[in-house]
């Protein structure tokens, strides 16, 4: 891997650290805060402090992944990032199309604007208007991610336009995917689409696929084709308990892939303490990591979940 695009610059992947590779730092007031209020992480005072928690248990980078477009704050991620010392790889691409109000361009662009629009994102600057219109004004903060979502419904023809964008950006960059599906369901077929573009499945990231501890033949599946497994539904108790979590790192670990293994909080605001939540950015570090150690998960494998494997998953494999 080349290096890893961080909102301030780009940094050797040695060097990225402690890193949680599926958060929510900041969500701008949009679509999404209609649909659930906790879908709003507009303080950039109470982010910072979040931060802070963070890194002082550890944190060195974490994932942003709201995408620009979606409720992304580019350039209000590169001044918490700065003031806090924490690193922070932020999303271009899209988010589930229940998250944009009708007539967004990312519903009605084609394909080839769409993939422009994300290689901007990437490699000139992130946009800092793309919620209400085509992208237009761009900060100096780029993306280091291309964030996507399939929901519920499958590949239509609609995620097909937009995933097929995000490929060829992918492709023509280096830059890593990272994708939001829905326990993983679809996965399969998902992946085989975005293989078909030339994107070899170590740069993807399947995230939320342990939300539930069904299906889990189809979840091995999914590992075996060697994307990285995003573990995030860590301390979200409504799916499952964190002992359920821990056996299902076990068994992924267990049939061989504990080099496809990351993890994070997906948090909302809801569960960040500095906007009154209880579970906090540090909740990793603070709880989860001993419950692993208690549970016979050695030290060099908890490293390869949140420092080795992020920073190949995460890394770009063109300049
Ligand atoms: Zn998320």
């Amino acid at each position: 891997m080349l290096h890893i695009r961080t909102v301030t610059g780009d940094i050797a992947p040695d060097a990225l650290g402690y890193c949680q590779c599926h958060e929510h730092i900041l969500i701008a007031k949009g679509k999404s805060f209609e649909l659930n209020p906790a879908l709003c992480i507009d303080d950039e005072a109470s982010s910072l402090e979040e931060l802070l928690l963070y890194k002082e248990a550890g944190g060195d980078t974490l994932v942003d992944a709201q995408p620009t477009g979606a409720g992304g704050m580019p350039r209000a991620l590169r001044r918490i990032s700065e003031d806090s010392g924490v690193r922070i790889v932020a999303s271009t691409g899209f988010h589930k199309l229940i998250f944009y109000p009708e007539q967004h361009w990312i519903l009605t662009s084609d394909e080839d604007t769409l993939r422009q629009c994300f290689i901007y994102d990437l490699t000139v600057g992130l946009s800092t208007d793309a919620d209400t219109g085509l992208p237009a004004n761009r900060c100096e903060a780029k993306a280091g991610v291309i964030k996507c979502a399939l929901d519920s419904h499958g590949l239509d023809n609609n995620y097909k336009r937009l995933f097929k964008a995000a490929a060829l950006a992918a492709k023509e960059t280096g830059a890593p995917m990272l994708i939001h599906t829905e326990d993983g369901l679809n996965a399969l077929d998902l992946i085989e689409y975005i293989t078909s573009f030339g994107i070899a499945t170590d740069r993807m990231m399947i995230c939320h696929a342990e939300r539930s501890m069904q299906r889990m033949e189809e979840k091995l599946q999914i590992a075996k084709t060697g994307v990285y497994l995003e573990c995030d539904t860590i301390a979200r108790f409504k799916y499952h308990s964190d002992e359920d979590e821990i056996e299902f790192l076990k068994r992924l670990c267990e049939a061989g892939y504990e080099d496809r293994i990351l993890l994070g909080l997906d948090t909302t605001r809801q569960r960040l303490k500095s906007y009154g939540g209880s579970t906090g950015l540090d909740y990793i570090q603070r709880t989860f990591i001993p419950m692993m150690r208690e549970n016979g998960m050695n030290a060099e494998r908890i490293k390869k979940f949140c420092v080795d494997n992020p920073a190949l998953a995460l890394g770009w494999t063109q300049i």
